[in-house]
C-alpha cells in the first residue's frame, strides 16, 4: 500500500531519463502509469513490464506523438478509460536542438515549441475536467533551469521553458480552489539521452571538445560541479502529489545545484 494507491499518473517522455524515473517512483507509492514516448517497442515493453512487476501496479503504453494535439487528447483519454481517472500528469516530454539563431532551423524551433510548450497546454486542457470532477489532482512538468536563465544557442528551448514558468502560474491561479496544484521542477544539467545527445552540436557551436563542453559549459553552470540525478527529480515530483504539498502550487522548484542563484 502507498499513498498513491487508487490514483492514476500520466508522465509523458516516461520512456527514458526523468519522465521514466517519475513513472517507476509514483509506482512505488502505488499510482497506476500510463507511460509514453519514443523508442524501440520492445525497450518500451521492457520498461512497462517492469513497472508492473517491481511495484504490482498496472501500467500501460500510449505512442501519443506530443507534436499532435489530437494524440495529446486520446493519451488522457486512454487513461481515464482504462483506469477510471487521471489524477496525476507530468508533462515531461522534451528535446533539445542547440544551433546560432540565424542557422537554427525553423522546423525545430516549431517543434520544441510544440513538444516542450503547446503539449502541456493540451495536456492540461484535457485532463483538468476530470480532476474538477473528481475534486483532486496533480499536474507537474519539468521545466528548466533554462525557464529562468538564458544560454546562447539555445533559443527555441529557453523561449519554451520560460513559457512553461508562465503557464504553471496561470493555471495554478485558475485552479487554487478545485484542489488541483499546478507546480513546475527546473532541473539544472541531469545526464539523460537529452543531455548527451546535444554535446555533439554544442561542442561545434563553441568549437570545443567533448570533455570541455561538460566541464567549462555544462558543469561550469553548476556550482556544485555535479550532475543533478534522475531520481532526485523524481523524488521531488513524488513529494508534490503528497498531502503535505497541498499548498505547494503554481511554484517553480529549481533543482540545480545552484546554478541559478549565481
Ligand atoms: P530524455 O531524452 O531522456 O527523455 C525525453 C523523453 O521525451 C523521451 O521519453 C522521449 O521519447 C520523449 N519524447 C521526445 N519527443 C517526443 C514526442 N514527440 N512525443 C512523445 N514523447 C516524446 O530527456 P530528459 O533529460 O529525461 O528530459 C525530460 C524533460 O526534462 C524534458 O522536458 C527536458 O527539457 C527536461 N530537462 C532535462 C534536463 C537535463 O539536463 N537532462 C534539464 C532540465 C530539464
Amino acid at each position: 500500500m502507498g499513498f498513491l494507491n487508487g490514483k492514476t499518473a500520466v508522465v509523458t517522455g516516461s520512456t527514458s531519463g526523468i519522465g521514466l524515473a517519475c513513472a517507476r517512483s509514483f509506482a512505488g507509492a502505488g499510482a497506476n502509469i500510463v507511460i509514453n514516448g519514443m523508442g524501440a517497442p520492445g525497450d518500451i515493453e521492457k520498461e512497462r513490464a517492469a513497472i508492473e512487476r517491481d511495484f504490482t501496479v498496472r501500467a500501460i503504453y500510449s505512442p501519443a506523438d506530443m507534436t499532435k494535439p489530437s494524440e495529446i487528447a486520446e493519451l488522457i483519454a486512454l487513461g481515464e478509460e482504462t483506469f477510471g481517472s487521471v489524477d496525476i500528469l507530468v508533462n515531461n516530454a522534451g528535446i533539445q536542438h542547440v544551433s546560432p539563431i540565424e542557422d537554427f532551423p525553423a522546423e525545430k524551433w516549431d517543434a520544441i515549441i510544440a513538444i516542450n510548450l503547446s503539449a502541456s497546454f493540451h495536456a492540461i486542457r484535457a485532463a483538468v475536467p476530470g480532476m474538477k470532477t473528481r475534486g483532486w489532482g496533480r499536474i507537474i512538468t519539468t521545466a528548466s533551469a533554462h525557464s529562468l536563465v538564458a544560454s546562447p544557442f539555445k533559443s527555441a528551448y529557453v523561449a519554451a521553458k520560460h513559457g512553461i514558468a508562465g503557464l504553471t502560474k496561470t493555471v495554478a491561479l485558475e485552479l487554487a480552489r478545485s484542489k488541483i496544484t499546478c507546480n513546475c521542477i527546473s532541473p539544472g544539467y541531469v545526464w539523460t539521452p537529452l543531455v548527451e545527445k546535444q554535446i555533439p552540436n554544442t561542442m561545434a557551436a563553441r568549437r570545443m571538445r567533448r570533455d570541455e563542453v561538460i566541464n567549462d559549459v555544462l558543469l561550469a553552470a553548476q556550482p556544485t560541479k555535479e550532475f543533478v540525478t534522475v531520481e532526485q527529480v523524481a523524488s521531488l515530483a513524488l513529494f508534490l502529489c503528497s498531502d503535505n504539498a497541498a499548498q505547494i502550487t503554481g511554484a517553480n522548484l529549481s533543482m540545480d545545484g545552484g546554478w541559478t542563484v549565481a
